[in-house]
């Protein structure tokens, strides 16, 4: 009789164990809609770098640099929030806020129209030499 309680109690802990892994795994794989999958490819560029790390804060519109400690994996990008809360939020319901995020557009490089670029300064002349 002891012997079987503790069989089941293992049985247990093992099943309690297994669904803990698929749990940490749906999260970190979480098949997100081709359209939040390239909003989360839009945001990772804004820091520059296409490396699937998102290093603003999702939760503050990318506005709020993220901070590791505050890391968390979404399909096949790593999100860094500002703050527990904005890390929270996404963490509870990662599509709902991704549906609503906006990212923003990439800052285009600044071209000056023709009419606007600032003057050669005009070399100045050299004095006229005294004639003697
Ligand atoms: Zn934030």
């Amino acid at each position: 009789m002891k012997r079987n309680l503790i069989l089941i109690l293992t049985l247990l802990t093992t099943l309690a164990l297994l669904a803990c892994n698929t749990q940490n795994e749906d999260m970190a794989y979480f098949q997100l809609p081709p359209e939040l999958m390239g909003k989360l490819a839009a945001a990772d560029l804004l820091d520059g770098k296409e490396d699937k790390v998102i290093e603003k804060c999702a939760s503050c519109s990318l506005m709020m640099p993220g901070k590791p400690e505050f890391g968390m994996d979404l399909s096949d990008y790593h999100l860094q929030f500002c703050s527990e809360p904005c890390q929270a939020s996404y963490a509870t319901d990662a599509s709902g806020r991704l549906a609503t995020l906006k990212v923003p557009e990439l800052p285009a490089v600044p071209e000056l129209p023709a009419e606007m670029a600032p003057e050669v300064p005009a070399v100045p002349e050299a004095p006229e030499a005294e004639e003697h």
